[in-house]
C-alpha cells in the first residue's frame, strides 16, 4: 500500500511540474502554428502524455501536439516551421509509441507529431513469388502489421522482442531481435521509405532512389526526416513455434554455442539468451510455462546463488512438419553443451511467440509496475572481448538480476545493410547486451533508480577504461563530443546529412545531438 501511495505521489509530482511549464497563450510560435491549414489538427492542451515515455525519467512538455491526417499535414507544418525561421525557433519531434527511454521523442516547448494518427492509412500488400511486401504508415504498430499480414499467410522477417512499437520508431534505431542473425535487423528488411525532411520536402527513397537519405534515415535517430511510410519485406508465415530454453553455468560454453548457432547454415529461426544472477524467482517463473524434457532431473536442478546463462532458441514450423522439425531440433541440440537436465520446451502459435512480451506487460500493468522508471542500458560488445565483459560484469558489478531481464545474444554484421546511420562495433560478430531494469519509485535500496544508475555507470566506465570497443544501442549521450565519439569515423557523414536534410536542426531534439539554429 505504501509503495502504491508513493507511486501516486510520484506521478502527481511529475504532472504538476509539467503543467507549471505550459504557457503557450501569448507565445508567437503557437500563434504562428494556428495559421496552418490542416486535414488533421493541432492541440495546445492535454500535452502531458507527450512529455512521458517508457523510460519515465524525462518529462519535457511541448508547446503543441500535431495529430496529422495526411503526409501533407506533416510536410506543410515542417515547411512552415522551416520558412518562418527568423521569427520562431521551434523544434519538432515525431512520436511513435513513445517507448523511448530518455526523452528522445519529446520536444521541450516544441511540436510533437503524433505519428499514430497516420495509422488510418490503409496497408497495401504486393504479393508475388520473387518479392512480397507491404506499404504501411510509419505510425503503424508492428503488432498490427503482423495481424494484417497473417491474413494473407505472410509476415515481416525481422522483429523486436516487443511489437507495440511503431514502424518509424524502430526503423529510426535498428530493430534487433533473435531473427537479426539471419535476416539482419529491421532496417535491413525495408525496401523503400517516404520521408518528410526538416525542410518539409516529401521524398521517396530506397537503395536505388535518393539512397543517401534512405541510408541516413535508417538508424538515423529521427535526425534527417520523419518517416511517413515504409515498404516492409514479407515472407511466408509459419503457424507454430517450438520454443526452447537450456541452461549453462559456464559462460564460454554458452557463448561458443550461440556463436556456432548463428553462423551455421542449418540452425534455429530465432536465437537469443539471457543471464540469471541470484534470481531463483525468475527461473521458476518461466519454468511454469515451459515443460522440462526430463521432469525428474529438472526438479533436482538447483540454481541457488549461481550465475546461469540461458540459451533461448525457437524453430518455426507448420503442424504437418512436426515430426521432421522435432528431428531437426534434436540434431541441433545434440551439438550443444548445456546442462543436460535443463532442457525446457514450449509450443506456441507464431503470434503468441512474437507477442510474448505483451503478456508480461499485461501482468505488470495489472500490478501498476509497467509505468515505473526504466533506466535501461543497451550495449553492443565485440565478440573478441565478450568473455572479459562477462567476467567483470556478471556476478561482480551486477550481483543479481531481480530488477529485470538481462538479455545477451550475438549477431552477425555481414547480414546488416551497409551505409545506414546505425553504428556497431568494428568486428563482424558482436553481442547485444540489454540490461532491462525497472526501478521502484523512491526506493533507496537495490531496486531504486540511484542504485541501478550507479551500476549502469560502473558498467559503462569499465567499457571505457578497458577500451572494449563498445557502442551503445538506443544510444543516450549528453554532449556533441560524446556523439562524435559514438559515431567515430561516421560522424562526418552523419553531420553532412544533417546539414543537407535538416539544416536548422529542427528534428528530434530529444536525442541531444544538434542544437536548433535560427
Ligand atoms: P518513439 O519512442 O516514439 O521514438 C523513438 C525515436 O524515433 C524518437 O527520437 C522519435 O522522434 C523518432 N521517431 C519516431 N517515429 C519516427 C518516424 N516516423 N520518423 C522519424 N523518427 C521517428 N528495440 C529493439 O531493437 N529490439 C527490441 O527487442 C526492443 N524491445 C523493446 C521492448 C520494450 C518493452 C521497449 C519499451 C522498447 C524496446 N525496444 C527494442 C526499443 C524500441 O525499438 C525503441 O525505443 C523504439 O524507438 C520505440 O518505438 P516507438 O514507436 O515507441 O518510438
Amino acid at each position: 500500500l505504501l509503495k502504491l501511495l508513493i507511486f501516486i505521489l510520484f506521478i502527481c509530482s511529475n504532472n504538476r511540474s509539467n503543467i507549471c511549464c505550459n504557457h503557450h497563450f501569448a507565445n508567437p510560435s503557437s500563434l504562428s502554428l494556428k495559421q496552418l491549414k490542416l486535414e488533421g489538427y493541432l492541440s495546445f492542451e492535454k500535452l502531458n502524455h507527450a512529455a512521458k515515455d517508457f523510460g519515465n525519467r524525462c518529462h519535457f512538455l511541448p508547446l503543441a501536439i500535431l495529430y496529422p491526417k495526411s503526409v501533407l499535414d506533416i510536410s506543410s507544418t515542417l515547411k512552415h516551421v522551416f520558412e518562418i525561421r527568423t521569427r520562431i525557433d521551434l523544434t519538432v519531434a515525431a512520436r511513435g509509441n513513445g517507448h523511448s527511454l530518455e526523452g528522445q521523442a519529446q520536444a521541450y516547448q516544441g511540436l510533437v507529431i503524433n505519428m499514430k494518427s497516420l495509422q488510418e492509412l490503409e496497408m497495401k500488400f504486393k504479393i508475388n513469388e520473387e518479392l512480397s511486401y507491404v506499404d504501411v504508415s510509419a505510425g503503424e504498430l508492428w503488432i498490427n502489421v503482423l495481424h494484417e499480414s497473417l491474413k494473407l499467410g505472410l509476415a515481416p522477417k525481422s522483429w523486436t522482442d516487443y511489437l507495440h512499437l511503431t514502424v518509424g520508431g524502430t526503423l529510426s534505431n535498428a530493430g534487433i531481435s533473435g531473427q537479426a542473425f539471419k535476416h539482419g535487423p529491421q532496417i535491413n528488411n525495408v525496401y523503400q521509405l517516404e520521408v518528410v525532411t526538416g525542410k518539409g520536402e516529401v521524398i521517396t527513397c530506397s537503395e536505388e532512389q535518393n539512397a543517401d537519405l534512405f541510408h541516413g534515415v535508417l538508424g538515423g535517430l529521427g535526425q534527417f526526416g520523419i518517416i511517413t511510410k515504409a515498404r516492409i519485406a514479407l515472407e511466408t508465415a509459419p503457424k507454430q513455434v517450438k520454443w526452447i530454453r537450456v541452461l549453462y553455468s559456464d559462460f564460454a560454453a554458452f557463448s561458443n554455442d550461440q556463436e556456432d548457432l548463428i553462423s551455421s547454415q542449418s540452425t534455429f529461426d530465432y536465437i537469443e539468451g539471457f543471464v540469471i544472477i541470484n534470481s531463483t524467482g525468475l527461473l521458476n517463473n518461466w519454468r511454469s510455462t515451459f515443460n522440462p524434457k526430463d521432469p525428474l532431473q529438472a526438479s533436482n536442478f538447483s540454481s541457488e546463488g549461481r550465475v546461469l546463462f540461458c540459451l533461448e532458441v525457437a524453430k518455426y514450423f507448420n503442424p504437418e512438419d512436426t515430426y521432421s522439425t522435432d528431428q531437426d531440433i534434436d540434431i541441433l541440440l545434440s551439438k550443444l553443451s548445456y546442462i543436460r537436465s535443463t532442457l525446457f520446451l514450449s509450443e506456441v502459435s507464431y503470434v503468441e511467440f512474437l507477442d510474448r512480451v505483451h503478456v508480461s506487460e499485461m501482468k505488470l500493468q495489472e500490478k501498476g509496475l509497467w509505468d515505473v522508471p526504466h533506466p535501461w542500458l543497451n550495449l553492443l560488445i565485440p565478440k573478441s572481448r565478450i568473455l572479459e565483459f562477462a567476467q567483470e560484469v556478471f556476478g561482480k558489478i551486477l550481483t543479481d538480476t531481480s530488477n529485470g531481464p538481462l538479455l545477451i545474444y550475438p549477431v552477425n554484421k555481414s547480414k546488416w545493410r551497409k551505409g545506414t546511420s546505425m553504428v556497431t562495433p568494428d568486428e563482424d560478430v558482436f553481442y547485444l547486451i540489454a540490461f532491462l531494469s525497472s526501478a521502484m519509485p523512491f526506493s533507496t535500496g537495490k531496486d531504486g533508480l540511484e542504485h541501478i544508475i550507479d551500476q549502469n555507470n560502473r558498467i559503462l566506465s569499465f567499457c571505457e577504461k578497458t577500451r572494449i570497443g563498445m557502442k551503445q544501442y538506443l544510444p543516450n549521450h549528453k554532449t556533441q563530443e560524446e556523439w562524435k565519439h559514438h559515431f567515430g569515423p561516421h560522424w562526418d557523414t552523419f553531420a553532412r546529412r544533417k546539414s543537407t536534410y535538416d539544416p536548422l536542426a529542427i528534428l528530434a531534439p530529444g536525442q541531444r545531438i544538434f542544437r536548433r539554429t535560427a
